[in-house]
């Protein structure tokens, strides 16, 4: 059997593991190949596909039976079978495996399952002592992300933006049953109501959603027209989203109660909106710090003087001392970005920027020319070391000459 195909290879476990050894190394083998942690990694993708049809099969005691002895093709899915790709790889997320079938886990977190979302395992896992949800129950909406652009001036002074999301409702006509009124939902008679239809493969049974009803375990006879039956409306919400002085990019915002809507009267999800701060082309952001780039002319900096700068606030003067170098920095303490929680600021670094005159007088010209006459050495002390290191490399080489 070749490696790929062996289950108990692809999870790294004995082919006597327990059922207890399995399920820790699928848990483990979860963490890390599910695509939740792997965004947009084919072949991590591809591994917990096969680690989950692994798993799928080994942690069920007939199917491992089987299995060890008739190998893959003995539980084959075939034809009707449950689609892997759609609904098991990216179905269930990793929350979902880790708090949902493996039991409380503790410390994993953020792992909220709301009140209609079924998990992938449950149906896989069904028939156990878990009690079904009832399809027809309230539903809670999904959390939503909304990326929103902003200005770098935004970002530091705060703003409200109104931002348009589009969203679903429930149909008003029909309060989301999708029966016209007077009607009400009749129980589906494919699967008496369950939502589940049960199928025998080759060797064992699969639950699938019932292909009449959608797993809704109620079909509508006659469809309310104002949503054509499917229960739910288009909307837009409008927000007016305060944005806060001090944000970055990265920074994200939550509106409680804004995601997706829910369904026959579920909660609705959050709405997380993003922040995208476009650049500006004056500071630069380094944490909170603000950094900006002051051209200073040669002279001022050779002589010393002020040099102004910007700052969110307004401008602030530094002092330039004689012989300052190009590049230098100078941090002015409290006048960088604001910081979100409103206590302070960042700080602000000033990089000087030594500017050759791109454009000399005929004054000017002249005043350089005394200048260059009056060369002195000791004026510049980098060119004296540059010289020095050239002769000792010089020196050196004449050394190995001889
Ligand atoms: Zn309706
Ligand atoms: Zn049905």
């Amino acid at each position: 059997m070749a490696a790929e195909q062996d289950y108990y290879k692809i999870l790294g476990v004995e082919r006597n593991a327990s059922a207890d050894d399995i399920k820790k190394a699928y848990r483990k083998f979860a963490m890390k190949y599910h695509p939740d942690r792997n965004p947009g990694d084919k072949n991590a993708e591809e591994m917990f596909k096969k680690g989950s049809e692994a798993y799928e099969v080994l942690s069920d005691p007939a199917k491992r039976q089987r299995y060890d002895q008739y190998g893959p093709d003995g539980v084959k899915f075939g034809a009707g079978g449950f689609d892997f790709d759609r609904d098991f790889t990216h179905g269930a997320d990793l929350n979902d495996i880790l708090s949902q079938f493996f039991g409380a886990m503790g410390g994993m977190g953020g792992g909220r399952r709301r009140g209609g979302g079924r998990s992938i395992f449950d149906m896989f896992t069904g028939g156990g002592a878990e009690a079904e949800e009832d399809p027809n129950g309230p539903e809670d909406g999904a959390d939503l992300q909304y990326d929103l652009p902003i200005s770098f001036e935004e970002s530091i002074f705060g703003t409200t933006k109104t931002i348009e999301i589009p969203n679903e409702k429930d149909c008003p006509d029909c309060h989301g049953t999708g029966a016209a009124a007077g009607t009400r939902r009749e129980t589906c008679k494919q699967c008496g109501g369950t939502g589940y239809v049960t199928t025998r493969q080759a060797f064992f049974q699969m639950r699938q959603p019932c292909p009449v009803c959608r797993g809704a375990g109620t079909i509508v006879k006659t469809p309310c027209r104002t949503c054509s039956g499917s229960g739910r409306l288009r909307d837009r919400a409008k927000i007016d989203l305060h944005v806060p002085a001090g944000v970055e990019t990265g920074t994200r915002l939550r509106v409680a109660g804004h995601g997706q809507a829910g369904a026959r009267g579920g909660r609705p999800g959050d709405l997380h909106v993003v922040l995208h701060v476009r650049e500006s082309d004056l500071f630069e952001r380094q944490g909170d710090d603000l950094l900006v780039e002051a051209p200073v002319p040669p002279d001022v900096a050779a002589l010393g003087g002020d040099v102004e700068v910007p700052t969110p606030e307004g401008s602030a003067k530094i002092r330039i001392a004689p012989g300052t170098p190009d590049g230098k920095l100078f941090r002015l303490r409290g006048k960088g970005a604001p910081l979100v929680n409103g206590r302070g600021s960042g700080d602000l670094i000033v990089r000087v920027a030594v500017e050759i005159p791109a454009h000399l007088n005929s004054r000017q010209r002249k005043a350089l020319e005394d200048f260059q006459a009056a060369y002195e050495d000791r004026s510049y002390p980098q060119a004296r070391a540059y010289r020095d290191r050239i002769a000792a490399f010089l020196k050196a080489k004449e050394s190995l000459r001889k």
